[in-house]
């Protein structure tokens, strides 16, 4: 069973040792069961041990967040909620450092990332769905009734109870928060389970969750795995209402089947095998500054990161050469070293399999335009999971490499011969995510835009968004969206009055 550790709560830091994560459950950091190790991937050192939540602890969490939901959250002011959420905005940007290092050592990714990406995002998203909830309305409908009268129909909006939020590692705070925002918006109480890569920054979210004052029970954090674990213990839990996941598709799939004996809403944001398309007419420079930094962001770890590149034919040599200069421009290294804008992937699992691929690729006949391998790096970066960018040509549509995901800094360079080929191909996969098309023609624009079967469709840009449009994956790329209104959609549920006049 759960049970209460001394003050200061959790975090906490042995000195020169690991940082110890615990489990946060009805406002109190607790021990869980089994520790395990957490690893800095610039390096391949332990840098914290995680507390593997039992079935005890989850049980602890349903019910502390059914308590919360009963409670002081559940009858909180509409205005209080959103001061509450503005307030743990300030908190995650009182810590900012924290959660900069804490990001960054779980995920090894470049200082510059993490302070101009996560962490700002990870704080922008509270303030977000605050906003999105000021001004919420539901419809009425006055109606005639069959004995001549009338009825007055109108819907309130109410929370679900408990939502079960399940993040992956690749942009952990940011994509946590995405969840957590608008399901606290919405007056749910939530109970997170971050990869048991990343779990530093969600353990932090409930240092600062006590700092504002969040009543107890709003916000849990469960660690450990997915099946067989924390994961699988939560989305079977028959008091979690909702699971609001990101991840994989396949991850997705195991999640339906262990949510659909308790019937729970889904929200699934999933895996993608994303498209990028070049026109000839494009304007070239931006093509290039655009997606190369698609394709190598986060080392490649980013579910909207194109993985083929689709170029016409009259440019395809020009587009090829200047990736190449772009791919061999960007420098691997620590996080914190000066000029370092390429982190190393998440884990030496996740480099054996992108190694995979990178081998795959060859054995299919690609040529290699550039990396293709491991960079030679020294010092404590040599013991880091890093590999290097990679560009193939040659590769026919159908090789393994341009239909599974990877999720690594690499994209099949492929020619086409006009838009109704290239639209063909761009849309030949099971997933449908995100595509990002380059081109100066206005109408062309707009016309292949639209035939993109995915969430979103970009032109002439990648990975911009206003946070209050839909977002999600067409396809096995997900189920739902989420985005203002739609996520409010989703973490809520109306109930229909119906008043006899
Ligand atoms: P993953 O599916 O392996 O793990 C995600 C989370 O699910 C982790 O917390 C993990 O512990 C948990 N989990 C695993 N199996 C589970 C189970 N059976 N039951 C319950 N929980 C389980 O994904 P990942 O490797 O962490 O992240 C990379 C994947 O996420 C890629 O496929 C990427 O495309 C996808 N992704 C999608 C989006 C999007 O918005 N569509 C965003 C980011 C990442």
């Amino acid at each position: 069973m759960a049970t209460k550790t001394a003050e200061p709560p959790a975090h906490s830091r042995v000195p020169n040792g690991p940082t110890l994560l615990r489990n946060y459950i009805g406002g109190r950091f607790v021990d869980g069961g089994r520790p395990f190790d957490v690893v800095d991937p610039a390096t391949g050192r332990v840098h914290a041990i995680a507390h593997e939540a039992d079935q005890a602890i989850v049980d602890a969490a349903v019910a502390a967040a059914r308590k919360a939901v009963e409670g002081e959250w559940g009858r909180m002011t509409l205005a209080k909620r959103r001061a509450m959420l503005n307030a743990v905005a300030d908190g995650i940007e009182r810590r900012f450092d924290d959660f900069l290092e804490a990001e960054i050592a779980d995920t090894g990714k470049p200082h510059e990332l993490a302070h101009h990406l996560d962490i700002p995002r990870g704080a922008a998203n509270f303030r977000v769905f605050a906003d999105a909830i000021a001004n919420l309305s539901t419809e009425t409908f006055e109606m005639d009734t069959p004995d001549g009268g009338k009825a007055l129909n109108y819907a309130v909006r109410k929370p679900l109870g408990v939502v079960g939020v399940i993040s992956p590692w690749n942009l952990p705070l940011l994509l946590m928060t995405w969840k957590v925002a608008p399901a606290l918006a919405c007056g749910n109480a939530v109970i997170v389970k971050p990869s048991e890569e990343t779990p530093s920054s969600t353990t932090l979210l409930g240092e600062v969750m006590s700092e504002v004052g969040m009543p107890d029970g709003v916000f849990n954090v469960i660690h450990g795995f997915g099946p067989e674990s924390a994961g699988e213990m939560l989305t079977s839990h028959p008091g979690v209402r909702a699971i609001t996941f990101t991840g994989e598709t396949r991850t997705g799939a195991a999640i339906m089947r262990s949510a659909a004996p308790s019937v729970k809403a889904l929200s699934f944001e999933l895996g993608g095998k994303n498209p990028a398309i070049v026109f000839a007419d494009a304007d070239m420079d931006a093509a290039l500054a655009g997606l190369s930094r698609a394709v190598f962001l986060n080392t490649g770890q980013v579910c909207l990161a194109p993985e083929r590149i689709y170029v016409e034919r009259p440019v395809f040599d020009a587009f090829v050469a200047g990736m190449k200069v772009r791919a061999e421009a960007m420098k691997p290294g620590l996080p914190h070293d000066a000029g370092v804008n390429f982190g190393p992937l998440i884990s030496a699992e996740h480099r054996d399999k992108v190694l995979g691929y990178y081998r795959s690729a060859v054995e299919d006949g690609a040529t290699v335009v550039t990396g293709g391998g491991v960079p030679d790096l020294a010092g404590e970066a040599a013991g880091g999971f890093f590999v290097q960018p990679t560009l193939w040509t040659g590769l026919a549509h159908d090789a393994r490499v341009c239909r599974e995901e990877i999720f690594g800094p690499c994209a099949a360079i492929i020619p086409f011969d006009g838009e109704e080929e290239a639209v063909r191909m761009a849309n030949d996969t099971e997933y449908g995510l995100a595509s990002s098309i380059w081109t100066t023609n206005l109408s062309r624009a707009h016309r292949v835009g639209k035939a993109m079967e995915v969430g979103i469709s970009w032109v002439n840009c990648w990975f911009l968004r206003d946070l209050r449009t839909p977002f999600g994956g067409a396809k096995m790329s997900g189920v739902g969206r989420e985005g203002g209104e739609h996520s409010i959609n989703f973490y809520s549920e109306p109930t229909n009055i119906c008043i006899k006049l």
